[in-house]
């Protein structure tokens, strides 16, 4: 094994990198390097991160007699006879024979090759799992090998890897030998702190992982838990977050506006509000405070809760851009949620002698213009709007702090774009996410981000009950939503997500408004959904806001954001369609005011496994991070990552929930690499990434 990477004076650094095969070099790895970069295969490294998924023990056989039915087993035998039959179906069907009994190996699939080789008289080797068939035990397209009596048995585990069409499991294992042949396994752990992590060694591992020996606990390597396992998953977080260090550091390079609290107008904003902040507020209010007043960028992600008050939040910082003459942007994904903020900055911030602008892509022309002027002016320092802020015609060029609500919905394009309305320097970025990020998820793959976490609701919430309801008592909740309005209430009615047909789900949503319009004849009932002009939206939500219309039949627009303490039931048709966040953050919309509320979730039968899981979920808890972690377990991590998984690479093999100890411990080795071997944490980037690593750093 080689030895670890010493201080300052790497093998990389030398120039002569032993590490030669785990260079980016782009070279082709054979003639089948199409399918080889379909699989992420660029280069020898790659190959031998191409891990194994599962292994097959072909280092042993057993009798025909000891196979049992339902399990894979290898076997050796002579063939007694083979045919094409053509009942039920054309097949290839070969009689084996060994001491102990018959099997029999049936092929649906086969070339002349497979009929050649199960020739009468041969002797083969057949790797397959056995069942009972029609014949008595069989083999259903079983590998088979050609064999002379006493030929050796293999003395590993047989790797099966990730493949693709084309790309045979034997030409992987092939490719996988000579990237071996090739490379030299550099550790680029120091051994001293890998001996302090108890980690087993590169090599050793990788060499392992490709070809264990047979005893090698099957289950162990499987789970994943093998201490091979553990070395490759631990170098994985590990150049994850080496990459995400160095981005927040790199970031950290770049100038930005110095914006220090003058505290008068916050003090005075904070003064006029109905509302104390609550404690997790107040801590939000001074991390942000103290990032603004740095002169490189601020890049914070404000996560709480639904409710949780982040629109305050971001009001404060966006008037401490205004106290220093700077513009603050805040940008929000949906024209509600942008026309919201909008009213709420104008009624908080314009006694205060601060002008807001407010920009929507289907604003009236004359509006438009108004508010351009506006801000060129210098009459309104904070902008609000949705991604119209970011079009060019936006003035902009003082702009000290960008605010992006619900960050995840836009794509890394749309959040850099508004960084860039500002030539030399870089605003102060605060972004606002109501989907809560699961810890470990903002350990690894939000490394980059300085958090900020609401964790704390404000007082006088009372919990909303959840139900769940079978759909064919929709009559009686019907009656729940004439009963809460008569108590002076008001209910939202969400439609159904049809994920086919844009056009359906509008469909579906008339029709339900008409239904319980004619039903709830003495209530007063709006529609909401994404075909209507936004001044038509506008209208319907201001209605409902007003409580001058009691119900609003909405289809998943009013998803975010939107803000009507007074209204107290929540029902969700086919909550079974709706993924976990969107029934929390749906449910959030009630639960605002001091009354009781309640979320009615009305599903369909049957349920799949998954949907049954996520109403489940919804219904034990309204915690949102607690939710936030199931979801994660449910759906992986490229959906929470969203629009950032362009930037920073999918975890391959490291499971954050499984993984979490591992996950602490890289972030610490990573700073320890970074700070005294930096040419190690060169490698391990050029290893695992390759020349993907300039990718990241947006
Ligand atoms: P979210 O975090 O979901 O964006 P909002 O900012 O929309 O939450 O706040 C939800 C509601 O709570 C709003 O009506 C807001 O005015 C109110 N609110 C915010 N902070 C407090 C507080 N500290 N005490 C009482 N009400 C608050
Ligand atoms: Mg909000």
């Amino acid at each position: 094994m080689t030895d670890a990477p010493k201080p300052r004076k790497t093998h990389a650094a030398k120039g002569k990198t032993p590490a030669g095969a785990d260079a980016p070099a782009r070279k082709p790895v054979s003639a089948l390097t199409g399918r080889l970069h379909k699989l992420g295969i660029y280069n020898d490294a790659d190959m031998l991160l191409h891990l194994p998924m599962r292994y097959e023990d072909e280092t042993r056989v057993v009798s025909i007699r000891e196979a049992a039915p339902g399990l894979p087993a290898q076997i050796e035998a002579e063939v007694e006879h083979a045919e094409i039959t053509f009942k039920p179906r054309r097949q290839l069907v070969a009689k084996l024979r060994d001491d102990s009994g018959v099997i029999y190996l049936r092929f649906l699939n086969f070339y002349p090759a497979m009929q050649k080789l199960l020739e009468p008289g041969r002797r083969v080797r057949a790797f397959g799992e056995v069942r009972s068939g029609f014949w008595g035990e069989e083999m259903i397209h079983p590998r088979v090998l050609a064999v002379t009596e006493g030929e050796a048995l293999p003395q590993s585990l047989t790797p099966i890897y990730p493949a693709t069409a084309g790309l045979a499991q034997a030409a992987l294992r092939k490719l996988v030998l000579r990237a071996f042949e090739r490379s030299s396994l550099v550790d680029f752990l120091p051994e001293a702190l890998r001996k302090s992590l108890r980690l087993a060694g590169w090599e050793r591992s990788l060499r392992f992982l490709h070809q264990p020996p047979p005893e090698a606990s099957q289950s162990a390597l499987e789970e994943r838990s093998h201490p091979a396992w553990r070395r490759v998953k631990f170098d994985e977080l590990l150049t994850q977050q080496i990459q995400l260090r160095r981005a927040y550091i790199e970031r950290r390079a770049h100038a930005a506006a110095s914006l220090p609290a003058q505290g008068r107008l916050p003090a005075q904003l904070i003064a006029a509000l109905p509302f104390a902040l609550t404690g997790a507020q107040a801590r939000a209010v001074d991390e942000i405070a103290r990032d603004l007043a740095q002169a490189y960028p601020m890049q914070r992600l404000l996560q709480g809760d639904v409710g949780s008050g982040k629109t305050i939040v971001a009001a404060l910082a966006m008037l401490q851009a205004a106290e220093n003459g700077l513009q603050a942007a805040l940008m929000a994904p949906t024209e509600i949620l942008a026309e919201q903020h909008y009213r709420k900055l104008d009624q908080w911030l314009t006694p205060l002698g601060i002008g807001v602008a407010w920009l929507s892509g289907s604003q009236k022309k004359k509006e438009r213009a108004a508010m351009l002027e506006k801000i060129a002016r210098g009459e309104a320092l904070l902008a609000v709007g949705t991604h119209a802020l970011i079009e060019d015609t936006v003035g902009l060029e003082k702009l000290g702090l960008a605010v992006v609500d619900e960050q995840h919905r836009f794509g890394v394009r749309q959040r850099l774009a508004l960084r860039e309305k500002v030539a030399g320097r870089l605003p102060h970025m605060l972004m606002m996410s109501a989907t809560p990020i699961p810890r470990t998820l903002a350990m690894s793959y939000m490394a980059d981000l300085d958090v900020s976490v609401l964790d704390e609701l404000p007082p006088g919430r009372t919990p909303i009950v959840t139900k769940l309801v079978a759909d064919s008592r929709r009559e009686e909740v019907i009656e729940r939503v004439r009963d809460a309005c008569r108590e002076g209430r008001q209910a939202y009615w969400v439609c159904p997500l049809i994920e086919e047909s844009e056009t359906l789900q509008l469909q579906t949503a008339v029709e339900t408004y008409e239904t319980l319009a004619a039903e709830l004849a003495e209530l007063r009932v709006g529609l909401v959904h994404g075909r209507l002009k936004p001044a038509e939206k506008a209208e319907v939500m201001e209605a409902f806001l007003r409580n001058e219309t009691q119900v609003l039949v909405a289809t998943t627009v009013i998803e975010v954001g939107v803000d009507v303490p007074n209204a107290s039931l929540m029902v969700i048709e086919h909550a079974e369609r709706f993924g976990l966040a969107q029934l929390h953050q749906l449910r959030g919309r009630v639960g605002r005011g001091a009354a009781a509320s309640t979320c009615v979730l009305v599903y369909a039968q049957p349920l799949s496994q998954n949907g049954r899981e996520r109403l489940k979920a919804i219904f034990e808890t309204t915690d949102g991070f607690e939710i936030a972690r199931r979801d994660l377990q449910l759906r992986g991590p490229g959906e929470f990552i969203g629009a950032r998984q362009s930037g920073v690479p999918l975890l391959r093999y490291a499971d954050l929930e499984a993984d979490v100890d591992l996950i602490e411990v890289a972030k610490q080795a990573a700073e320890e690499l970074q700070a005294r071997y930096p040419e190690a944490a060169d490698a391990l980037l050029r290893r695992w990434y390759g020349g993907r690593a300039e990718l990241l750093k947006a």
